[in-house]
């Protein structure tokens, strides 16, 4: 354990004030969205407000073998920015700059800024930043490098790494290295740039991004269909993707309907087995995909199908999809999951799931990104209930099992983080498993950055 003068000696040589050490304080830093009720206490805080201060944590860090753990928003829900006992947590909430290059069509952003605001900044001049995780309200635009974010529209638009054209980033040893730049071909050698993006505070500490933007894209039309069964949902979600490139396409189930309703109360049809909800941001072709989709339900035995070209009822016909997780946030504990089966199997996992719940006593509710297979179990319990923690911790088990059975794996579209590293670690190829530990070597012999996360354990202690 580092001793009280070298924590001293680095708060002298870092910002003033970055340096927080009083236990009141860590322990809001001790826990990210994952609630792990076994989060360490961090030894210190360090708020950097520049990449010198991250630089002088890591190098301190690196010499006094003291783990790091890097943290934006603190929104993991696996994990990811959990603080371990003995170690640093470095927060980059400080950092949250945003600036954009109209003429480049870039934004140099730094990490701790929310990821609302550079979408927002950009909108101002007329420019999108289109990753949109759920939680963009509250994350930062570091964590989804770090994790590789991504939501709803990535059936569009994809992905945070298809945004990232370069990065500053702080190497364990304190070193910065510059990666990419402004232009699309701005990347010779490796295409380390890529290798930092979903590294979760592995092998190195974003401080600046520079982000690609596109133009506005339209305002979107929008339309909702509720279907008897999951089966018949499916079947029109695989006719309208085999057709057209939708800018969302969305898939509840009935448990969601259910709560959704409860919260909203806008006259859900609670019996309906699925809720489908499409949208368009094709601009003048919108109308065209809103009928074909509008069709498809219908061939597909909608019992009901609503479009809207009003941006306010767009909003209103996609609430129940951000609904669920508000109702649960409400009742307590959240744990948003996720996991990917093939799309024709979505109905026996979403009646495997309802099997589950009922026998757990509980409500999880699922809801699937239709285009790229992967489905969103959420569960919920009281606060400080230890007893539903374990059996959340129990039917969890259960899904992933039954997942597993139909041929599906529990993804990662919310990042590894501590809790899914040793389940990634049994499922990867022992070569992909060697080369990820290999490079984690390389670029971290002393395995100080986030040693609990991700990599596959070198079977060690993880650093602590
Ligand atoms: C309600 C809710 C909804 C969500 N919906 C989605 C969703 O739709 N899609 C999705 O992808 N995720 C989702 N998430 C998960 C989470 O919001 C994302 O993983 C997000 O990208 C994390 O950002 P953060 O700033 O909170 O990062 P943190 O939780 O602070 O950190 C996440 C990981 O990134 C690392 N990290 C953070 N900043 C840096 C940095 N500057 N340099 C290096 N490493 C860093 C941390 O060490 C950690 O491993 C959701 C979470 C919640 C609570």
């Amino acid at each position: 354990m580092v001793n009280v003068d070298a924590l001293n000696t680095l708060a002298r040589r870092l910002s003033p004030g970055a340096m927080i050490t009083d236990p009141d304080l860590l322990q809001s830093y001790r826990q990210d969205w994952s609630f792990d009720p076994a989060a360490g206490t961090p030894i210190a805080v360090v708020r950097a407000s520049t990449t010198a201060d991250v630089q002088e944590t890591l190098r301190f860090a690196n010499s006094h073998n003291v783990p790091v753990i890097p943290r934006g928003a603190g929104t993991s829900v696996v994990g990811g920015s959990t603080a371990v006992d003995g170690a640093i947590t470095l927060s980059l909430e400080r950092m949250k700059s945003i600036r954009v290059d109209v003429s480049s069509r870039t934004a140099i952003v730094e990490p701790g800024a929310i990821t609302n605001d550079v979408k927002a900044v950009a909108a101002r001049e007329g420019l999108y930043y289109p990753p949109d995780p759920s939680s963009h309200e509250i994350c930062s635009i570091g964590g989804n490098a770090a994790t590789n974010a991504g939501g709803p529209c990535c059936i569009k638009y994809g992905v945070t790494s298809d945004y990232i054209l370069g990065m500053t980033v702080v190497l364990p040893d304190g070193s910065v290295a510059e990666l990419g730049g402004k232009r699309i071909k701005d990347t010779p050698g490796l295409a380390l740039t890529k290798l930092f993006v979903g590294s979760e505070g592995t092998l190195g500490v974003i401080t600046e991004l520079t982000l690609r933007l596109i133009p506005q894209p339209p305002t979107p039309h929008t339309l909702v269909a509720f279907f008897p069964l999951m089966a018949d949902a499916v079947a029109a979600a695989r006719d309208i993707t085999s057709s057209i490139r939708p800018s969302e396409l969305e898939i509840l189930d009935n448990a969601a309907i259910k709560v959704a309703e409860e919260f909203l109360n806008m006259e859900l049809d609670t019996d309906a087995g699925a809720l489908l909800i499409g949208r368009s941001d094709a601009g003048n072709g919108a109308e065209t995909e809103m009928k074909l989709m509008s069709t498809l339900c219908e061939k597909h035995r909608a019992t009901a199908t609503y479009a809207t070209d009003d941006p306010h009822e767009g909003e209103l016909f996609i609430r129940p999809r951000y609904a669920v997780y508000e109702a649960f946030e409400r009742k307590g504990v959240v744990i948003g999951d996720d996991v990917a089966v093939p799309i024709d199997r979505l109905p026996e996992l979403t009646d495997g799931i309802a099997d589950i719940a009922k026998r757990y006593s509980t409500t999880i509710v699922s809801y699937t990104h239709a285009a790229d297979e992967l489905t969103h179990p959420v569960l919920n319990y009281p606060i400080g209930d230890v007893a539903a923690a374990e059996s959340a911790s129990a039917a969890r088990q259960e899904i992933y099992q039954l997942v597993s059975t139909l041929g599906g794996f529990a993804a990662t579209e919310y990042g590894v983080g501590q809790d899914k590293r040793d389940r990634l670690s049994n499922s990867l190829d022992p070569v992909v498993s060697k080369l990820n530990r290999t490079i984690k070597n390389a670029v971290d012999p002393n395995n100080i950055l986030n040693p609990r996360v991700l990599i596959p354990s070198s079977g060690s202690t993880d650093g602590i």
